[in-house]
């Protein structure tokens, strides 16, 4: 039996990138998890293929975020899920992880912001607020941030819908900590996944970014994926509320 067999899991944006190597990581530890995605269901299926393969469980959730009613058909299929899979509508982890970029701050619209706030600050927010009644004490919570809100990114309107990321997690482990439950963000640095094209398929401009890190390469999905699932972890009960850089050192000086 693996450390976390028999508890649950909602991964948002866990059909590629990141948010599946998190969801996959979950699922090797025991875990039963519900594979969150918006449009690209073939990625989805995929997510849950590799866990099934793997000896996993996992169930997929199409649901876009950043549009009205999202949350309801979120939780509608997820509660459908989680009951017809473990007779229970119970939680043990919620990784907010689904995201997106934007343009600059030059060039950005007013309508481009409005969904940038609305998928990557508001949707977490509200996905929590319907999450906490199902989660179990002792329940984790972990937002994905990014390094970016530590280094002055120039032109990038996208890390101040991660600081807010922040703010909440804080605010929130202080709210939950009475039932044990912790909240902390992850802040990854560049990592190669489908948010950064231009790293994708390129060892060369790979081995260029990750010259600014500490240890001197880009990060990958799983780098990120073995830092959630420590916190989702028992042995990570007593950090809360803390912004956990994931980078390998991005431009720490
Ligand atoms: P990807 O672009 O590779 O994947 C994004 C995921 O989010 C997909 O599963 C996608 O679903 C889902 N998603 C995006 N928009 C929506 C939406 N409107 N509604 C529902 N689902 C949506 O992202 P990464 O894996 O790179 O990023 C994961 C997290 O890590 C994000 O929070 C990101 O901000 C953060 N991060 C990433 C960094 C990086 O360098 N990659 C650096 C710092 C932070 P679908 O497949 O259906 O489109």
């Amino acid at each position: 039996m693996t450390p976390l067999t028999g508890r649950t899991a909602l991964v948002t944006g866990a059909s590629r990138g990141i948010g599946r190597a998190i969801a996959r990581r979950l699922a090797a530890d025991g875990m039963l998890v519900a594979v969150h995605y918006g449009s690209n269901e073939a990625a989805a299926r995929e997510t849950v293929r590799l866990i099934e393969k793997d000896g996993g469980r996992a169930f997929s959730i199409r649901a876009e975020l950043g549009v009205p009613g999202d949350v309801d058909t979120l939780f509608a299929v997820l509660e459908a899920g989680l009951l017809a899979q473990t007779g229970r509508v119970r939680l043990d982890v919620l990784v907010n992880n689904a995201a997106v970029t934007a343009d600059s701050i030059e060039t950005i619209t007013p309508e481009a912001f409005d969904r940038l706030i609305a998928v990557n600050t508001k949707a977490p927010l509200f996905i929590i607020q319907r999450a906490l009644p199902l989660l179990n004490d002792g329940g984790r919570i972990v937002n994905l941030s990014a390094a970016a809100t530590r280094i002055a990114m120039p032109k990038q309107p996208y890390a101040m819908s991660k600081a807010a990321i922040e703010v909440l997690s804080s605010s929130l482990a202080q709210m939950v900590g009475g039932r044990s439950i912790t909240v902390n963000a992850v802040a990854p640095g560049p990592t190669v996944t489908d948010m950064n094209p231009w790293m994708l398929d390129d060892p060369e401009v790979q081995q260029m970014v990750g010259s600014g890190n500490a240890v001197p390469r880009a990060g990958q999905p799983a780098d990120i994926a073995d830092v959630v699932a420590f916190l989702a972890s028992e042995a990570g009960r007593w950090v809360t509320g803390q912004v956990i850089d994931a980078s390998g050192g991005c431009f720490l000086g």
